[in-house]
């Protein structure tokens, strides 16, 4: 099967969050299972484009409204990643640093997207199916079906697979002349709520709906904001498969990143050997259990029950935890969480900031993973911490609650309900007992590094959801 990737981020191109991990890995494991799979994204200024090689398989111009945009199509020369990778260089839009956060994201995205479909409209064959990632890639399916120079994709089935529903790409009808023609009868496609909502139109328009974990597809059809009674009515097309992760990127046993490499034979030496590193960078005692926290300091996230959740667990057990926090996002949070350094010097530190080698550290060497999130559509902290031999403590939501059991329950992790600094606090309690049961710590850590959550197993669902999706089209 000819396999189609489309999103914004993919590791280690061009990386924000879970979405990148997961392009970056699901197509290889595809490719892997015999697939022809081609990822397609933008062409940012990043460390990756900078150091590898090139070749320019196809250019053009795109039309957005009144404005032109030359663009080519870059393959990376090696398949060094597991699969052909194509970035859509245009210059004028994308060659900055950051995915995400200029005033022009739609107008970028979208000409990304027309870009994206002009060069495979123009090959030779068409991929049995296009996999659309998010929102920057939401309205490929509207213009696969609708628009009148894409009259080739009518029968190409398209899927759009939804990492994170927050983000749902609106902007308002002033801007419908950027998309190419199509017939105006089905100019009502694109409204949600008198707004273009790139999700909502791929949802409508996809020929399948895939969701990061099974709990949060039940989640979002009770509370998706504002998108909940679309997501009843599209149920019959959807599906939510668990993401898996990249084995051989997060293995603790050959992970670069670590000061120490070890598995579950030799993990107790292995993490400690870890913990003195981290703890000697940040000032904290390496004797003492180490909570950390990774992530992107924001609400959803509940990055602002952080600053106060620390301050309480650290008072409690005075001089006996750390806690390292490492994440941007919220600038109060990011103040508040830095604020609180003065107060427990020895025992608490914080790095404002994304660094993808300390992130591998710390979940190395951690003893326990905090995930306090409000909205988690499936998390990979959880997965990488349990692979690490961390443990997670989470809130049951999301993919968390599909994937992390409480030790109440025979479990690898500890959860709690509510949204609130009394419940994470109190799982950080239950879990200073957990870590003096040195038996039963052992023996948490070993189930969460036991655990099987590789994408090869996981590949499976998603070629069974595009193999339904061809059926179905040979069969109308
Ligand atoms: P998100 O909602 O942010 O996509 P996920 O749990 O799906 O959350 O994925 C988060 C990914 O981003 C993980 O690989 C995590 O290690 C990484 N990450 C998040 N913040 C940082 C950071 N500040 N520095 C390094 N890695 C980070």
């Amino acid at each position: 099967m000819e396999i189609f990737h489309i999103s914004a981020e993919c590791y280690p191109v061009a990386k924000v969050g879970g979405l990148a991990d997961v392009v970056g890995a699901l197509p290889k494991y595809q490719n892997n299972a015999g697939h022809q799979v081609r990822v397609v994204m933008p062409c940012y200024n990043t460390k990756f484009k900078n150091e590898n090689s090139f070749e320019c398989v196809h250019w053009g111009h795109v039309k957005l409204g009144d404005f032109n945009f030359a663009f080519n199509v870059l393959k990376e020369v090696t398949d060094k990643l597991g699969f052909e990778l194509y970035l859509i260089e245009i210059p004028d839009l994308f060659d900055r640093k950051d995915v995400y956060g200029y005033e022009d994201d739609i107008e970028r995205f979208l000409t990304f997207q027309i870009a994206t479909l002009d060069w495979i409209n123009g090959r030779n064959e068409l991929p049995d199916v296009i996999n659309c990632h998010d929102h920057h890639t939401g309205l490929i399916p509207f213009m696969m079906t609708y628009c009148y120079k894409y009259y080739k994709f009518k029968n190409t089935p398209s899927m759009i697979t939804i990492h994170n529903g927050l983000y749902q790409g609106q902007f308002g009808f002033d801007k419908l002349y950027y998309l190419p023609e199509f017939d105006l009868a089905h100019v009502r496609v694109l409204d949600w709520n008198n707004c273009i909502n790139s999700l909502a139109v791929a949802i409508k328009c996809a020929w399948a709906v895939t969701t990061v974990s099974p709990n949060y597809l039940n989640e979002i059809n009770i509370s998706a904001k504002g998108l909940e009674s679309l997501f009843n009515m599209v149920r019959y097309k959807s599906r939510g498969i668990l993401n898996g992760i990249d084995v051989e990127v997060w293995d603790p046993a050959h992970d670069k990143m670590l000061e120490k490499n070890y598995s579950t034979a030799d993990y107790k030496a292995g993490k400690q050997a870890n913990k003195v590193k981290l703890c000697t960078l940040f000032n904290l005692d390496p004797t003492k259990p180490l909570f950390s926290f990774i992530g992107r300091l924001l609400e959803e996230k509940g990055g602002d029950l952080l600053p106060g959740s620390s301050a309480q667990a650290l008072q409690e057990n005075y001089q006996q935890i750390n806690i390292l926090i490492l994440g941007s996002g919220d600038t109060e949070i990011e103040n508040q969480l830095n604020s609180l350094r003065q107060n427990f010097e020895g025992n608490y530190n914080t790095f404002i900031g994304y660094n993808e080698e300390l992130a591998h550290l710390i979940y190395a060497a951690s003893d326990f993973i905090l995930m306090p999130s409000r909205v988690e559509p499936c998390g990979l902290n959880q997965m990488y911490a349990l692979r690490y031999g961390t443990i997670p403590i989470v809130r049951r939501t999301g993919g968390l609650k599909d994937t992390v059991i409480d030790i109440g329950d025979n479990g690898n992790g500890i959860c709690h309900n509510q949204s609130t600094i009394s419940d994470v606090c109190y799982s950080i309690q239950r879990a200073v007992q957990l870590y003096e049961d040195k038996e039963q710590l052992d023996s948490v850590r070993l189930k969460g590094m036991n655990t099987d959550h590789s994408w090869e197993r996981v590949c499976q669902e998603y070629i069974e959801t595009y193999q339904l999706i061809i059926n179905n089209k040979n069969e109308n």
